[in-house]
């Protein structure tokens, strides 16, 4: 489970063209970092795997599946935003739950996975206190737990550590790596951060003006960039 598969996706808003051909492959676990400068189509291409877009062309697959004209809800993914939208009236407890409530599972299954999800992340101490009570990282690894709740076949992460001070965005990445490991899930993260994408991904994609400029693990990109663009953007010699 959470094998994707991407096919000549392209998207366009109006007129203007934001992905073109876009082929890609993830497999089952793996930590794929999408990375390229502001504006190149980071966020466009997950919003596109999630379900938030629909896209223009292409084909799009999940575990074997064409998935181009199903739901975001039924594509089983999960969504961490760098804005953390959590819902400020409720109780960290309540917005862990909140999705699971909808979908009629048991309440003994939810308490379960909640206590799972809060050990796991370390936020126990906090369960009963709202979004503004907390700090950024806290609310941040709440933001995470509500994706983990859910199981979902894959994790979508859109710069989710933007927001933090440099010294916690260090050691959430650490952090984020060793969940990795653990769930052993399939995760994309994006970022602008070159930094953040060495040290975390299993295979970097490289984006440039809505292309792929380059797919391949953190050291075959540093030792073997495709282009300048490539061995600039990483900061490799050339
Ligand atoms: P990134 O996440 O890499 O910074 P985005 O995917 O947000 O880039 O944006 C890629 C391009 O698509 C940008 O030029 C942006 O202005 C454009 N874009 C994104 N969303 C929309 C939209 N809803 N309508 C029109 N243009 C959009
Ligand atoms: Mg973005």
């Amino acid at each position: 489970m959470g094998q994707i598969k991407l096919t000549n996706i392209k998207k366009s808003f109006g007129a203007v063209d934001v992905l073109h051909d876009i082929n890609l492959h993830i497999d089952d676990g793996e930590l794929v970092v999408f990375v390229g400068p502001s504006g190149c189509g980071k966020s466009t291409l997950l919003r596109v795997i999630a379900g938030l877009e629909q896209v223009s062309g292409g084909t799009l697959e999940i575990d074997g599946r064409r998935v181009n004209d199903v739901t975001a809800a039924e594509r089983g993914l999960a969504m961490v935003f760098q804005s953390y939208a959590l819902y400020p009236h409720m109780t960290v407890r309540q917005n862990l739950a909140f999705g699971l409530e909808n979908s009629k599972m048991p309440k003994v299954e939810i308490a379960e996975r909640i206590t799972e999800a809060a050990r796991m992340l370390e936020i126990e101490a906090y369960m009963d206190r709202r979004p503004g009570q907390l700090s950024g990282g806290q609310r941040q690894r709440v933001a995470i737990g509500r994706a983990i709740v859910r199981r979902p076949v894959a994790f979508l992460l859109d710069e989710p550590l933007s927001n933090l001070d440099a010294e916690l965005r260090v050691s959430t990445r650490a952090e984020l790596a060793a969940l990795h490991a653990r769930l052993s899930s399939t995760m994309i993260y994006v970022t602008h951060d070159q930094v953040e994408a060495m040290t975390l991904a299993d295979r970097i994609v490289v984006m440039r003006a809505g292309r792929i400029e380059q797919v391949g693990t953190p050291l075959e990109i540093y030792n073997r960039p495709a282009n300048r663009f490539v061995a600039g953007f990483i900061g490799a010699p050339h």
